[in-house]
């Protein structure tokens, strides 16, 4: 799960990690405020930032009003005015794609004066099975361009999840951000306070990126980008309320209402698949077979009827889907079973509407897989049922050209 940036500092200075003082708001009333209060505690300088689930935003630009993701203003009507052209437009930035994120909240915060950018970042090293703390002294750029042109340029410590990060670490990451005198020993409390943080939190990303010094040597967070491992959300019920389902692809959370593991695609061939693995291996040999997957469906262990009709109705919301590939292994579930649930999907008069033009190909291996096709050609529905894998996919692309 992605929280946006001014959760990320909450979450941040409940940890003692070090961020500049900032407000949410909603509306340019509430920016207003925000900044009201900050220039009454002496800031002279206010960052107004758009709070959206996607980085880049000091680069994007806004689609109507051409305003930026972050924007420095010196005075109260600046942010007022920065927030008039920010909320309910539409910013696209490298990360968004073209068609860019609606800007619904925002995020006011004190100006910092910046010596110097950097960036740190805490992850998961699969690889190594331990969690990974990088640092760079080239912040405030996009990391993944350093770390393919110049990865001399990042220095990574390892820490075994569960026996915490030695002083040492520390000490070794913030030496390699050349950080010396008071910055040096904050660079070393920065870097501990965080990876307890993400620790802490079950996350799976912790990124700052800029950290910055400042002429008066503190090290201070000015941006934090934060995922959790969503597995472990139930360990933290108060992390689960942050979520902001305007920020999710809609067929993404429609799906997960119904428990099914969805992840939508560009191409135009729907897959509904039982197991990941298998639904992986579906989506490779139809691009194989020349088509284009639509999506990721994996509707788990029991596909029945109800999981069969929630995996059609997920499918068909996406406009681009042309033509439909069911492939069931039959294990436990036997593909008679299955059988009878994908016709009975097929007549549900919701779904019989949308599949009148989009051909239907079903492939069933496993226990009963002969008496399940025979069910499916007698059927009379515009369903074709396949027994190879492959034929099923030849099938899939047949009815795309035809
Ligand atoms: P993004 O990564 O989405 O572009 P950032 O929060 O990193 O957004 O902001 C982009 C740039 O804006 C930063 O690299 C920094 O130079 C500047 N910036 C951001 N927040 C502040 C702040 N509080 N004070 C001064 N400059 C800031
Ligand atoms: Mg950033």
């Amino acid at each position: 799960m992605n929280i946006h940036e001014y959760q990320a500092k909450e979450i941040l200075k409940k940890y003692n990690v070090a961020v500049p003082e900032g407000t949410a708001a909603f509306s340019v009333e509430e920016a207003v405020e925000a900044a009201e209060k900050l220039k009454e505690k002496g800031s002279s300088l206010f960052v107004l930032k758009a709070q959206i689930h996607a980085g880049g935003r000091g680069k994007g630009r806004t689609k109507k009003s051409g305003a930026k993701g972050v924007m420095l203003c010196k005075t109260v009507d600046e942010v007022r005015k920065g927030a008039e052209d920010l909320l309910g437009d539409t910013l696209v930035t490298i990360q968004t794609g073209e068609e860019g994120k609606q800007v619904q909240r925002l995020y006011v915060t004190d100006g910092v004066d910046i010596e110097k950018e950097f960036y740190v970042g805490v992850t998961l090293d699969r690889a190594k099975g331990m969690n990974v703390i990088m640092v760079s002294t080239e912040g405030g750029v996009e990391i993944e361009k350093v770390a393919e042109e110049t990865p001399e340029k990042i220095v990574k410590e390892w820490v075994i999840p569960g026996h915490g990060l030695y002083p040492s670490q520390a000490r070794r990451l913030a030496f390699a951000l050349g950080l010396t005198g008071k910055a040096f020993k904050q660079g070393v409390a920065f870097i501990q306070t965080l990876y307890k943080a993400y620790d802490a939190t079950d996350a799976t990303i912790f990124e700052i990126n800029p950290l910055v010094l400042t002429p008066n040597e503190e090290i201070i967070a000015l941006d934090a980008k934060i995922n959790f491992d969503d597995n472990a959300l139930y360990r933290h019920p108060d992390i689960q309320e942050l979520r902001d389902l305007s920020e999710e692809n809609p067929f993404e959370v429609e799906a997960g209402k119904y428990n099914l593991n969805y992840i939508k695609l560009d191409g135009n061939v729907g897959c509904m698949v039982n197991g990941a693995g298998l639904a992986m291996a579906t989506m490779d040999i139809i691009k194989l077979a020349g088509g284009d997957p639509a999506n990721f469906l994996d509707v788990g262990g029991t596909a029945n009827v109800e999981t069969v009709k929630n995996g059609f109705r997920i499918i068909l919301g996406d406009p681009n889907v042309t033509a439909i590939l069911i492939n069931i292994f039959g294990g436990i579930v036997r593909c008679d079973r299955v059988a009878g649930g994908v016709i009975e999907a097929v007549k549900d008069p919701e779904i019989a509407d949308k599949v009148k033009n989009i051909p239907i190909i079903v492939r069933l291996q496993g226990t009963n897989a002969e008496e399940a096709k025979i069910l499916i050609d007698k059927s009379g529905l515009n369903v074709t049922s396949a027994v190879l894998l492959k034929e099923a996919a030849e099938e899939v692309t047949k009815a795309l050209a035809s």
